[in-house]
């Protein structure tokens, strides 16, 4: 067999001859809607892929993008990735000093930004030294009259200066391509760095039946960021499959998404529980439906029943749960079922569908007790969560720390979970999260599950809290629905009968708003620290 390396910039270049007039069409920071080809598109990766080269970046120097779901943010996967350069995708909604440390710890050479990021690279510029020039991603109409930010230009002007006679080099195809820092829930953010090799295997697992199941006659919308664990790996996925590629811009609001599923004939979208919950509201309001979506990936944060509920029942779509981490690139499970589930009754089906589901091909996983020995596939025993396999991280970029790996080379992935013996992988909690009591564990995610489905509740956390008797206890934290009222024995008593009794958190707190990390999941770190000190009656 032919050893032709598995190369990113390959992606675009079957597209430009096969899927040639296939549009992608993007909504702009700058105002309205930009529509062109994968031909097109591959013109502009070279244009800018010769821009890099006179700019003198070199094979694995980082580039760094603050930038929405568009088109030249897609161009810029292709042309900094495909010369063999790193496409270094910043999460824009990190606190300051986070971005600073990143960009500085990346030693980004390049930082291509959007409009609406003006403001915050100006602050950004004067600590982040090694960054040489500061390129807005629209045309130089847009650049302010003055600026102090180095070597500040247009990409539209970078792009028009070259030509798009480009050869994609070839190199190995374990060279990087991406790097992503994760959003950092537990610590400091910690880099992952792709390569095209790693890259190009998680876009044809994406690609498979019982993951995302998409086609050349699909249309795509990623509601996940570009800058979000590389949107899932959909800008790679829609390529790879000739899908027609639908990107949201920086207008992730119900409105705006729903205007776009419905005028692009989208089939499928990918989106954290939130987005999806807002969209809901949205559609009950009108009441509305949708004219083509008919599947979407609900990943990132534990699916809340209530959702895939409701998106089934009401909207007819099928929602898809997955899992995964920055570190797995990022899908390692996707819940669809078997053949042999499908005459089971539909409760028996949900609790499948409502699980993180099985692995895809590329990825193995255990489960271990904390002595780090295997535990049984039978459903109920949970333990650490470890994976393994060509796309899995083996350690995180520039660190000095020793491997994360377990001597047999298994990654911990600081989750805790559960295996069926068909392979369905249920997350009870992250191993930090959960509530340990009485030697026992408490799954704060099962509880806030159960929690979110009262109709007053509109989001609900739990953490553990010191218990002189059980070492920790559950604290149920919930923010109401505006104009609903309910009190704290209500929520217990809604919880009898759904948990075993030793489950049931010892108090209830009502707050305005819980805290998230700049990717929308619940920060329980933060939420530990308001709570600490927090004395329980007993
Ligand atoms: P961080 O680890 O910094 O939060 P990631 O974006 O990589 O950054 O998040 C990965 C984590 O998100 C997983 O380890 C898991 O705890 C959580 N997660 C992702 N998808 C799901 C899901 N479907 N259900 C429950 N938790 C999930």
């Amino acid at each position: 067999m032919m050893s032709t390396p598995l190369r990113i910039a390959g992606l675009l270049e079957h597209d430009a001859k096969w899927h040639a007039d296939t549009e992608i069409v993007s909504r702009l920071p700058e105002g309205g809607l930009h529509r062109y080809t994968y031909a097109a598109a591959h013109q502009r990766a070279r244009q800018l892929a010769n821009a890099l080269h006179r700019l003198g970046i070199q094979m694995g120097d980082r580039i760094g993008t603050l930038a929405w779901n568009t088109y030249r943010h897609f161009e810029l996967y292709y042309g900094i990735s495909g010369m063999g350069a790193v496409c270094h995708t910043i999460n824009p909604r990190l606190f300051i000093e986070q971005l600073i440390y990143i960009i500085n710890h990346a030693e980004d050479r390049l930082l291509f930004f959007d409009l609406t990021f003006l403001p915050l690279v100006e602050k950004l510029a004067p600590h982040c030294p090694k960054v040489e020039k500061w390129i807005l991603m629209a045309g130089p109409e847009h650049l302010p009259a003055e600026s102090t930010l180095p070597g500040l230009g247009s990409y539209e002007a970078l792009l028009a200066a070259e030509a798009a006679d480009y050869e994609w080099p070839t190199f190995d195809e374990n060279t990087a391509s991406s790097l992503c820092y994760t959003s950092g829930t537990t610590d400091e953010p910690k880099g992952v760095l792709y390569s095209h090799r790693s890259t190009l295997l998680h876009s044809y697992a994406a690609s498979l039946p019982d993951c995302f199941n998409c086609g050349a006659r699909d249309v795509i919308l990623p509601v996940v960021p570009m800058f979000h664990v590389n949107a899932w790996g959909i800008p790679y996925l829609a390529p790879l499959n000739g899908c027609k590629l639908v990107l949201p811009g920086p207008a992730l609001d119900a409105a705006s998404l729903y205007e776009l599923f419905e005028s692009e004939r989208v089939t499928f979208s990918a989106g954290v529980p939130t987005i999806w919950f807002g969209l809901l509201q949205f559609m009950r309001q009108g009441p509305r439906k949708f004219s083509t979506l008919r599947k979407m990936i609900v990943g990132g944060a534990s699916c809340p029943p209530a959702l895939l509920r409701a998106f089934d029942e009401e909207l007819g779509i099928e929602i898809r749960h997955a899992w995964g981490m920055s570190e797995t690139s990022p899908l390692g499970t996707v819940s669809t079922l078997k053949g042999k589930h499908l005459d089971l009754p539909a409760d028996a089906q949900f609790f499948l569908k409502i699980k993180q589901g099985r692995v895809i091909f590329g990825v193995d996983m255990e489960i271990v007790d904390e002595a780090g020995q295997p535990l049984p596939h039978d459903g109920v025993a949970f333990g650490d969560l470890l994976v393994r396999g060509p796309f899995i991280a083996s350690d995180y970029f520039g660190t000095t720390q020793p491997s994360q790996l377990t001597a047999s080379g298994w990654f911990k992935t600081g989750d805790v979970a559960t295996i069926d013996p068909d392979g369905f992988m249920n997350i009870t909690d992250r191993s930090k999260d959960v509530i340990k009591s009485g030697g026992e564990w408490i799954s704060s995610i099962d509880l806030e599950n159960l929690a979110i489905a009262h109709p007053a509740v509109a989001e609900a956390a739990v953490i553990g809290v010191p218990h002189p008797k059980w070492s920790e206890r559950p604290l149920l934290v919930v923010v109401r629905k505006p104009d609903h009222d309910v009190t704290a024995a209500e929520l217990l008593a809604f919880l009898d009968g759904k948990i075993a009794p030793w489950w049931k958190p010892d108090a209830v707190e009502f707050v305005a708003q819980l805290p998230h990390t700049a990717t929308g999941k619940l920060l329980k770190t933060q939420l530990r620290k308001d709570f600490s000190g927090y004395e329980l009656n007993t």
